[in-house]
């Protein structure tokens, strides 16, 4: 299908704009990445499984974004369509006594606000985190010794074939950052199971978590947040970084945090190639003085 039938037929599907050529890095937190050819903004579940089905009817590369809080776009942008999720595929509700369901583009901080108005505990070491429901799945976002994986009773997918499918606690399968999905699956909702709790210890362990990071972590300043994995519990990425020495180190405009050694921030002119160029420079010198292996937790997407 040619170009301009794409947009027309993603034309009849999405009542949002359809942006062509969009920047992909003014969708992200960290701020770099080429373009995206188009980039969709569905308001349902229905328009999102339209906009599946079209492009997989076509073979049209997908990206799905949610709040670009976990990835590093590559300065070639991303060739086919990006969707992006965050505020438009949003929602959340209070669905019985105890349960909180949330569409994927809900913001993780508006999920904590209902949570907190609603007396239910859980959710409190999201405080700070940007990021979406459904991105907040994908990586199994965790903090302070809790994630995802503990609250969730279900979540919701559209599978590679286009049909709605539901993962029960049971089933769902959790590591680290991880949660295993049906491969190609896109979380449309989740639900998740918190605790009743009274308002004011709430609100104290949101407010020590809170004053936590903002303690420890430059949150004023443009990141995706931790750049590696901790290769083990006892080993934090940011603490071989730290000891190897390399706070401030800057490629063009990306440079380790000087607050935080996990953090690569971004001054305001970096491109992907430099933050790529840093982290590979960071595990080559970890490697060297410690012998240890760092593996991204961000997400690496796009054309060089
Ligand atoms: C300042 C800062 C602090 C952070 N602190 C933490 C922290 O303490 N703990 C932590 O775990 N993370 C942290 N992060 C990382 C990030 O916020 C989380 O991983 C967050 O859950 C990612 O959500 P997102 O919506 O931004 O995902 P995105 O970055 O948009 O996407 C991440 C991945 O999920 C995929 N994806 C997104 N939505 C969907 C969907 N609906 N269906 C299928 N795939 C989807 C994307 O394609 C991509 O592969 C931090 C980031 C920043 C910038």
């Amino acid at each position: 299908m040619r170009k301009k039938e794409i947009e027309r037929r993603l034309g009849e599907i999405v009542r949002g704009r359809i942006a062509a050529d969009e920047p992909i890095a003014s969708h992200t937190t960290l701020g770099v990445g080429g373009p995206a050819d188009w980039m969709v903004f569905p308001r349902s579940a229905e328009e999102l499984r339209g906009v599946l089905r079209l492009l997989a009817e076509n073979d049209v590369p997908r990206l799905v974004l949610g709040g670009g809080s976990d990835v590093v776009v590559r300065d070639g942008g991303f060739r086919g369509v990006c969707i992006a999720l965050a505020r438009n595929l949003s929602g959340a509700t209070i669905a019985g006594d105890r349960t909180i369901e949330a569409m994927a583009g809900e913001t993780l901080a508006s999920l904590l606000r209902l949570s907190r108005e609603a007396s239910l505990s859980g959710l409190e070491f999201t405080v700070t985190i940007p990021g979406t429901v459904g991105g907040g799945v994908v990586t199994n976002v965790g903090a302070f010794g809790s994630s995802f994986a503990d609250l969730l009773e279900a979540i919701v997918v559209i599978d590679a074939s286009g049909r709605e499918r539901t993962i029960e606690r049971g089933t769902i399968r959790a590591a680290y950052r991880r949660i295993d999905l049906p491969e190609e699956a896109v979380v449309v909702r989740a639900r998740f199971r918190l605790e009743p709790q009274a308002r004011d210890r709430i609100e104290e362990a949101v407010g020590r978590n809170r004053e936590h990071r903002l303690r420890t972590q430059p949150l004023g300043e443009a990141s995706a947040g931790c750049i590696f994995k901790n290769p083990s519990p006892a080993e934090p990425a940011g603490r071989l970084i730290d000891q190897a020495g390399l706070k401030g180190l800057r490629f063009g405009g990306a440079s380790i945090s000087v607050l935080h050694a996990n953090y690569i921030v971004n001054d305001g002119t970096a491109t992907a190639r430099d933050v790529l160029a840093l982290i590979e420079e960071v595990r080559r010198r970890v490697r060297e003085t410690h012998g240890a292996v760092l593996e991204p937790e961000v997400r690496i997407v796009g054309e060089e």
